[in-house]
């Protein structure tokens, strides 16, 4: 038996660095279904498809090979047996991720992934669906927000942490549109699971809410 915890949320709530700090702490392994949205965006970028032509992107998903090891303990995605980490953050890929997700073919082909990933290893999985859809028997469940004035915030001094200069609130406007996609998709929106456990991380510091997130992983038996 493997213990699985889910971590959902909208953009920016901070699940990817709670996450993988509630994961070392209980030696699981990190998860980011993100980063696989991500690489199959990529891959239709690479492509030069219209993220709208659906006939389009179904055919390229099929022939998007993707695969997620683990080096030094960080999650590592290789698209077509190339190692694409360190592009996956980019704007327009997450922009383009929150456009292509919406496909049956997509969804099908990453949240099998995820499943099988699940079954293997105790994991802490981030994403949009993951209490909902992808382990609805995971022992712990939390959705994770935050204001998205809060979260555009956050965003924006991450972006200057790397030099990039960023409109605040052109920021918080792509967050709304994101989430808005997110939550109003056909297959799978994101939701809060009805037995998630709601934590709401505006006014809480980073160490707060992984202490907040553990003990409910703890009262739920994950060890
Ligand atoms: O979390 P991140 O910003 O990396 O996710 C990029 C996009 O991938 C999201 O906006 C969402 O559309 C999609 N996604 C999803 N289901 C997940 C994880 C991400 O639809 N489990």
């Amino acid at each position: 038996m493997t213990y699985n915890i889910a971590i959902d949320g909208p953009a920016g709530a901070g699940k990817s660095t709670i996450a993988r700090r509630v994961a070392r702490s209980l030696g699981y392994i990190y998860v980011d279904t993100g980063a696989m949205y991500r690489a199959m965006a990529l891959h239709i970028l690479h492509q030069g498809i219209d993220p709208k032509d659906a006939d389009a992107v179904a055919q390229a998903c099929g022939s998007a090979e993707i695969d997620i090891r683990y080096e030094g303990g960080e999650q590592q995605i290789i698209l077509n047996g190339e190692n694409v980490t360190g592009e996956l953050r980019r704007e327009e890929v997450g922009n383009t991720a929150s456009q292509t997700s919406v496909y049956g073919c997509v969804r099908r082909k990453l949240t099998q992934l995820q499943k099988e990933l699940a079954a293997r290893e105790n994991v802490v999985m981030d994403g949009r669906d993951i209490g909902t859809s992808v382990l609805p028997d995971a022992q712990a469940k939390i959705y994770l927000t935050a204001s998205s004035r809060t979260r555009a915030q956050r965003r924006f001094l991450e972006l200057q942490q790397k030099g990039i200069e960023g409109n605040i609130d052109e920021i918080e406007a792509d967050i709304n549109e994101r989430d808005y996609r997110d939550m109003h998709r056909e297959i799978s929106p994101l939701c809060q699971a009805a037995d998630a456990h709601l934590v709401d991380s505006s006014d809480m510091a980073i160490d707060e809410v992984t202490d907040a997130i553990l003990s409910i992983c703890r009262g739920a038996g994950c060890c």
